[in-house]
């Protein structure tokens, strides 16, 4: 069995039964054998399933909120936020079946058109982060597509992936549609990359994990999908409005309690704006409310695990620059204070790795030029932000800066509607928006031939 932990207790909350190699290649038959069937269901009929899983989710909203909350150790006012994402995510590609266009293209002698295919039975592997928030922006682009789906959620977070299997099927998806295996990546997650029968494997986690997971795909040449690290800079230039980006830099590092891939957690700031910027996100840091996930005033939870404690302690030592420190509960749970550390250099350890907690890093820069040459000096390239009141300066870091998403006076960088994804280490492939439909699908051409000679 799967002992899984609350992190604000450090209690056992539930056990599921741990799945291996048999029930992962079980639930990849059972999948391949409802493929047929699944990909012919009318663009209509898949949709109206769609919608009616999402109506179904909704319903239970709440009851997921709360498991996720307690399994994830999350704000539970973040938790609810995920769920109606989720219930998004499945809303709008319930839009795509009828949608998924192809070309005719001019020829000599017949016709030329495209078709989008289903690739098979995929396989999506997914964090414990944001657990069924990443299911749902794999499972829903993957069913409107016509695949079926092996879903490996986090050993340490697989409660709403199982309710998720539940709930599907209660909504009406055919039995094989969706399967969820709950075990250990190393033997159910390299399974299905190694699996003769899985078309593609759409993963997010580490990038360690990720390389490993492109050599094993490159045997079979799977379609692979990587979503994997950050060490996104947010880039504050001195004439910004510098109270709302320190009231903003807080939330964009220490939400989720830092464990995000799109964690701003190099604060790039001009050398003349530092003291200002520092005495403002002071205010915020130490206003912030870090406790019990069920509490609604809470909006920072514990860490996952005591292992990530760990990880995220080594990257504060007695002699670390901390500037700023927030507070956090004493007791059991994996407690750590939301941290900011400045000044910090961006070769020092806690400036090149993802901490994937909270702990922030502010980087004085001179010029725009040496802000582009930091926020560039890493192997990764997910997310960022640029504040400043010069709006051909915003666009010019904008494009400048190499990474798969970028806001400008704000820090948002997920959305259903648009891409998602990364430049460099941080990943390969675009999920959300319209883009990710284009990797759960194959372009075949036909040509037809109409001359009759
Ligand atoms: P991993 O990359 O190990 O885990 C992510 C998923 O991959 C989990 O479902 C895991 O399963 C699975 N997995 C692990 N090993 C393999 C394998 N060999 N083949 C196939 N699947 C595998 O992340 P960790 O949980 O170990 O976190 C470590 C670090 O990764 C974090 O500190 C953070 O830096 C980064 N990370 C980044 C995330 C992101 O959003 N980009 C999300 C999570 C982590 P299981 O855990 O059940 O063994």
């Amino acid at each position: 069995m799967i002992e899984v932990v609350e992190p604000a207790t450090a209690q056992v909350m539930a056990e599921v039964p741990r799945a291996g190699v048999e029930e992962t290649d079980a639930a990849v038959a059972a999948a391949r054998a409802a493929f047929p069937a699944w990909r012919d269901v009318s663009p209509g009929d898949r949709a109206a399933l769609l919608h009616r899983l999402a109506d179904r989710i909704e319903e239970k909203s709440d009851a997921l909120a709360t498991l996720e909350a307690r399994n994830a150790g999350k704000p539970i006012s973040d938790a609810r936020g995920e769920m109606s994402m989720v219930v998004d995510c499945f809303r709008y590609y319930a839009g795509a079946p009828e949608r998924l266009l192809g070309h005719t293209i001019p020829v000599a002698g017949g016709v030329d058109m495209t078709f989008r295919e289903a690739l098979g039975v995929v396989g999506l592997i997914t964090p414990w982060n944001f657990p069924l928030t990443i299911a749902s922006w794999k499972v829903a682009p993957a069913l409107a597509a016509g695949n079926t789906v092996v879903l490996k959620p986090a050993e340490l977070t697989p409660l709403t992936s199982l309710e998720l299997e539940r709930i599907a099927l209660d909504a009406g998806l055919p039995e094989g549609v969706l399967n969820v295996v709950a075990g250990p990546g190393s033997v159910c997650g390299s399974r299905l990359v190694e699996h003769p029968d899985v078309a593609k494997v759409a993963f997010t986690g580490s990038t360690e994990v990720g390389r490993s997971i492109a050599a094993g795909a490159a045997q079979t040449i799977k379609r692979v999908t990587l979503e994997l690290g950050g060490k996104s800079a947010n880039v504050i230039f001195a004439d910004a409005d510098i109270e709302a980006a320190a009231a903003a830099a807080p939330s964009a590092v220490f939400g989720n309690a830092g464990q995000d891939c799109c964690a701003r957690s190099r604060i790039l700031v001009e050398r003349s704006a530092v003291d200002d910027f520092l005495a403002a996100m002071e205010r915020a840091v130490t206003a912030m409310v870090v406790g019990d996930p069920l509490d609604e005033k809470t909006e920072m939870g514990p860490l996952i695990s005591a292992d990530q404690l760990e990880t995220v302690g080594s990257y504060v030592p007695d002699d670390a620059p901390v500037a700023i420190r927030g507070s956090a509960p004493d007791g059991p749970g994996f407690w750590f204070a939301p941290t900011v550390l400045s000044p910090v250099s961006n070769s020092d350890r806690a400036a090149a790795e993802e901490i994937f907690g909270p702990v922030a890093c502010v980087i004085p820069f001179a010029d725009e030029a040496e802000a582009a040459a930091i926020a560039n000096d890493t192997i990764y390239g997910l997310s960022g932000s640029v504040w400043t009141r010069d709006g051909a300066k915003a666009l010019r870091m904008a494009r400048a800066i190499e990474t798969g998403v970028i806001s400008i006076n704000s820090n948002s960088s997920v959305r259903v509607t648009t891409p998602f994804g990364g430049f460099k280490q941080s990943g390969v492939g675009r999920e959300l928006g319209p883009d990710a439909l284009d990797h759960y699908t194959d372009v075949k051409n036909v040509y037809y031939r109409t001359d009759e000679d």
